[in-house]
């Protein structure tokens, strides 16, 4: 059985200087090498996910954890998903503020909060319950204000040996968006999707019209209907192009290994590992 991870930096518009796409290339492949290596010694695809976007959410130049950018009120609200694609579990998260991993706390929501998605009071409440760490804004408010409405938002999807896939999409959301705005990053099938039948995806881009389509469920189907992973997430951009007009991009790896990346936005950073294979990166 193969192994594999993919991994993005967003389809933001990249009109950003040539050392910060640097910065978020180097993140790429440094989250994949260390989802690939979790997998290598046994670890599982959800395990894989969530460490490669914790690395995301530790980058400054990108839209995730550390790096989001803040909305019209100046204040950072986050959004982030994760979904095993072996019992479709999943746990999501929105507008969350003060922490450095939403990908971490949206994982323990699906683990141990007894429901599937949590927002405002009752997520900071359940996130302070078990003691998930906090942090200050300024904490975060580190990257250059966006001259492009979408961000650098990060993903990973995995396949590890046992067969299991997993995604994880994590956000600051949209430059300078209205407070209690959230994207497609946390609705199931449209951030993300993940199952063992079919493959697993993470979006980004314009979410207010990727959501339109349910994206990274669209582009499972089209995996179960027989296209291979690259040419589901071509599919499903079209899809996204001539059904709204809207910018994306996204990640596939299918229950075979067989991976797929495609978007119609400038460039989206992004790295995978199959195997022992060399890391194949591109911005
Ligand atoms: N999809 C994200 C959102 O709309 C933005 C992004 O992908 O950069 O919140």
């Amino acid at each position: 059985m193969s192994i594999a991870i993919v991994v993005h930096g967003g389809a933001g518009g990249w009109n950003k200087s040539e050392e910060h796409r640097e910065i978020a290339l180097q993140a790429c492949i440094e989250a994949a090498e260390r989802g690939r290596a979790i997998l290598l010694t046994g670890g599982s695809a959800l395990d894989a996910v969530e460490a490669a976007v914790n690395i995301l959410e530790d980058c400054p130049v990108l839209d995730a954890g550390r790096g989001s950018y803040p909305n019209t009120e100046g204040e950072v609200e986050m959004d982030a998903l994760i979904m095993d694609g072996g019992d479709l579990s999943m746990g999501a998260i929105a507008a969350i503020q003060r922490v450095r991993h939403p990908i971490s706390l949206a994982r323990k929501i699906m683990r141990d909060s007894g429901h599937n998605f949590l927002v405002g009071q009752g997520a900071d409440a359940f996130a302070d319950e078990i003691g998930f760490p906090r942090c200050d804004v300024e904490e975060l408010l580190v990257n250059e204000p966006s001259e492009s409405t979408i961000g650098d938002t990060v993903g990973a999807v995995a396949l590890d040996e046992n067969g299991n896939l997993a995604a994880a999409t994590s956000t600051g959301g949209t430059a300078n968006k209205r407070p209690g705005r959230v994207g497609d990053s946390p609705l199931v099938g449209s951030g993300a999707y993940a199952d063992n039948w079919t493959a697993a995806v993470s979006a980004t881009g314009y979410g207010e019209a990727l959501m339109r389509v349910v994206i990274s469920k669209q582009t499972c189907d089209f995996v179960g209907l027989g296209l291979s992973a690259q040419a589901a997430c071509e599919s499903a951009i079209r899809v996204l192009e001539e059904r709204t007009g809207g910018e994306g991009g996204l990640i596939a790896v299918d229950a075979r290994g067989k991976v797929g990346v495609a978007f119609n936005t400038r460039r989206m950073p992004h790295a995978y590992a199959i195997d022992d294979q060399a890391i194949v990166a591109n911005s």
